[in-house]
């Protein structure tokens, strides 16, 4: 699933009623979900959505830190953010409070947005009751969750089998320089794969990625993004076949787990070659 798509459904007034928004930096995650959420509520006819000019477009904003206001803030009354309220948790108060709104009709709007801004911290209560609403048949108006979280692993596995994910790539900041050629050296290794099944270019594909810097400390998570953000624009080109993109949209998000095995004492070649052989087995049947 792509920005792109998801934007695209939203217009139409098509969109899932629970969105996984995951991966990224919190600023990313949060401009998608204002983006979203304007698509879905904006006045404007479908293919101009948003049109960030009209009345609910003008008015759906993050809501801001009340010191760094510097004018009255944007409100809308169909849009909704869940901020944490407790030191690391978001409660079940909170929560049913949101939840309560999601039983009314819109205000103005021709349906509702609720964001879940660190759906990681949901107490385990609070989460089994927005699972509750989203198990709910709802009739009258369109009604949308957005879930904001670093990884969506740190759901609940019922939470994240009734969303649609939308993963937004890794969060550290990098350059072009760095992605480029290791992007230019997978995605070679890949196509090479996928016209002649031969399996060495798999392993070719998986040593190109190994040229990310810094796999030296296994705590460091940088040449994990920049593997993955390289996997993400290999996959990007017009060119390339649907399973094939799906399956190193797949891998990219894999990627970012492998301090995670790193640290199980897995050396970073040996985690590489599993990953790509994984992801890229599923393509081929
Ligand atoms: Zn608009």
């Amino acid at each position: 699933v792509s920005v792109a798509l998801l934007q695209a459904l939203a217009a139409q007034g098509r969109l899932y009623p629970a969105v996984i928004l995951h991966g990224g930096s919190t600023e990313a995650r949060q401009e998608a979900a204002v983006e979203l959420a304007r698509t879905l509520l904006c006045d404007a006819p479908a293919e101009r959505r948003p049109c960030g000019q009209c009345r609910h477009c003008r008015r759906i904003t993050w809501p801001q830190a009340p010191a760094s206001r510097s004018e009255p803030p944007a409100f809308h009354p169909d849009f909704t953010v869940l901020l944490r309220d407790l030191k690391t948790v978001t409660s079940v108060g909170a929560a049913r409070e949101l939840l309560a709104t999601a039983q009314l009709s819109p205000f103005e709007a021709r349906g509702q947005v609720f964001v879940v801004a660190d759906a990681q911290s949901l107490s385990p209560e609070a989460s089994n009751a927005l699972l509750k609403t989203l198990e709910e048949p709802h009739e009258s108006a369109p009604r949308h969750f957005l879930l904001l979280v670093p990884s969506r692993h740190d759901l609940l596995p019922t939470l994240r089998s009734r969303a649609l994910s939308l993963f937004l790539g890794p969060a550290e900041p990098l350059t072009a320089d760095e992605v480029r050629p290791l992007a230019e050296a997978f995605g070679g290794a890949v196509s090479r794969w996928a016209a002649t099944g031969a399996a060495i270019y798999l392993l070719v594909a998986a040593q190109a990625l190994a040229q990310a810097r810094g796999f030296e400390d296994p705590r460091a998570g940088r040449p994990w993004a920049l593997a993955a953000r390289a996997v993400l624009e290999a996959g990007s080109g017009d060119g390339t076949a649907p399973p094939l993109r799906r399956a190193l949209l797949a891998l990219a998000e894999d990627l970012l787990e492998g301090p995670a095995l790193r640290l199980r004492g897995i050396p970073e070649r040996r985690i590489l070659e599993g990953l790509v052989a994984r992801r890229l087995a599923e393509v081929r049947g």
